[in-house]
């Protein structure tokens, strides 16, 4: 595997020998927890969380207030009573296949439908259930910059549950930055989201509450907080897009559920697991969580994939591959093959070490058509082989001051202060440009971004939410060399 971050010289493979539980000796979080046991699933007050709740009020999302239905309400893990991951049979759930060219709804309707057919993907009609699909949202993109799901893909699956009897279907995304209505409305607009649903006459979700549910499965993380209407779905339908990503080097269906968390809370998980290894991990207990916990599908969208710095500056790549599964792990088996990154992503490695996924690309039960690895640029953030044997050889702090790390584009910087506002570690700062040094001296009359290099845990939330992609990812030039 392949480790970008590691400042505490941690290795992803260590599967739980240490692993730091929400709830279990977190003591930020001890006192909530106490009054939890029992029950899997908490609705908090934002009172009872201080100074988060506060800030997390700010952006408009906010917590439900405490239930003391949700103690005794029986549901196992707030379940909404689909399928359990059956560990005997989950790895060997069927990924679909299918080459579609372009985004032409029909072609890709009948991509879903036949991956149907060939999977079993549902279990009976969907009337009557609630059904949330989960876009890749990310940022405030138009379809053809590859960043986002694209509308076409949306409206062949909405189409394809329609068929199936479906009748109440939400789409909803916690997008990268603060979860609030008026950030969601400007993300509907721009990712095409809002012209669907006008057409279709499906929801858009504006409910930006959430609630804390455990993972009872879980190695690195126990405890989650989950934005409702996901906890209330009975079937989720994970749209990715297949992307290269700076931090985890592949965003796909494992990954999209981290736009499930709400808001700045993903910022406090990134500071939480800043090790690269440890966020795999946690990615992998949410997933498994949400796969468990309702009827689960993915759908990836590889037809134009994002290749380079993803997973929102990259470049859109066409690979005509769609993939459709039960289990979203294999499905990113898959991927990861197709990508020509067969064992050098996390999360298909922590997935197959649970027995949840095959241990490698061989033992995947492919049906459709047949998957043709191609290699897609890789972020510049990802690190080869060289930059892990120098991290072998000399231990965290030598190796930290080899790492890529984040630049900012002076010249293009508009200074909208995005960037700082989604630091995890609070480690950018808007500065006069008198005071931010020479190349922003020169290129700057407003306030620009400064980071402090020696907090920043490179987890790129900078470069993945900048607008105007700006903040560019800078190599050592040893590190250069050794890749
Ligand atoms: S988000 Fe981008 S454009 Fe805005 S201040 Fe940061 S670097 Fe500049
Ligand atoms: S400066 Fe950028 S890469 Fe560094 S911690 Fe902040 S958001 Fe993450």
């Amino acid at each position: 595997m392949e480790y970008n971050g590691g400042s505490n010289g941690d290795k992803g493979e260590r599967l739980s020998a240490d692993a730091e539980f929400r709830g279990a000796g977190d003591g930020k979080r001890d006192g909530l927890l106490a009054g939890a046991a029992g029950s899997d699933e908490k609705r908090l007050s934002a009172d009872a969380i201080g100074g988060k709740g506060a800030s997390i009020g700010a952006e408009g999302g906010k917590r439900d207030g405490i239930s003391s239905d949700a103690a005794g309400s029986g549901e196992k893990n707030g379940a909404r009573g689909g399928r359990k991951i059956n560990r005997s049979t989950y790895a060997g759930e069927p990924v679909s296949v299918k080459h579609v060219d372009d985004y032409d709804r029909a072609k890709i309707l009948r991509a879903l439908t036949a991956a149907d057919a060939e999977c079993g993907i549902f279990e009976g009609t969907l009337s009557g259930k609630k059904i949330v699909i989960k876009p890749n949202l990310v940022a405030k993109r138009s379809p053809e910059s590859a960043a986002t799901a694209h509308p076409a893909v949306v409206a062949a699956v909405i189409e394809w549950l329609r068929a199936r009897g479906a009748d109440n279907i939400t789409l909803a995304e916690s997008p990268g930055g603060v979860y609030n209505a008026a950030r969601l409305r400007g993300i509907y607009a721009a990712t095409g989201m809002q012209a669907l649903a006008d057409e279709y006459g499906v929801k858009l979700n504006y409910d930006c509450t959430f609630r804390e549910t455990t993972a009872p499965d879980g190695t690195r993380c126990r405890l989650f907080d989950i934005i409702a209407p996901i906890l209330d779905a009975d079937v989720i339908i994970d749209v990715c897009k297949l992307k290269t990503h700076a931090l985890t080097g592949m965003s796909a269906a494992v990954k999209n559920m981290f736009g499930t968390i709400p808001g700045i809370v993903k910022f406090e998980m990134h500071s939480r697991y800043p090790d690269y290894g440890n966020f795999a991990e946690m990615l992998v207990d949410l997933c498994q969580l949400l796969a468990d916990r309702c009827e689960f599908v993915s759908v990836t969208d590889g037809i134009v994939a994002m290749e380079g710095n993803g997973p929102t500056a990259g470049d859109p790549r066409p690979l005509g591959v769609m993939l459709v599964s039960r289990n979203p792990f294999v499905s990113d088996a898959a991927a990861a093959h197709l990508i020509g990154r067969d064992k050098k992503i996390a999360t298909v490695e922590f997935a197959a070490g649970r027995g949840i996924s095959p241990e490698s690309f061989d033992g995947v039960n492919v049906v459709g058509e047949k998957l043709e690895p191609v290699e897609l640029a890789m972020p510049d953030s990802v690190e080869k082989n060289g930059i892990e044997i120098m991290r072998n050889l000399f231990g965290g702090k030598i190796y930290d001051m080899f790492r890529p790390y984040p630049v900012i584009g002076y010249a293009d910087c508009v200074g909208c202060g995005e960037c700082a506002a989604s630091c995890p570690q609070h480690t950018i700062t808007m500065t006069p440009p008198s005071e931010a040094g020479f190349a922003a001296r020169r290129a700057s009359a407003h306030r620009v971004p400064v980071i402090d290099r020696e907090s920043c845990i490179r987890c790129f939330c900078c470069q993945e939410l900048c607008p105007h992609g700006v903040v560019k990812i800078k190599k050592n030039p040893i590190t250069r060399i050794l890749s």
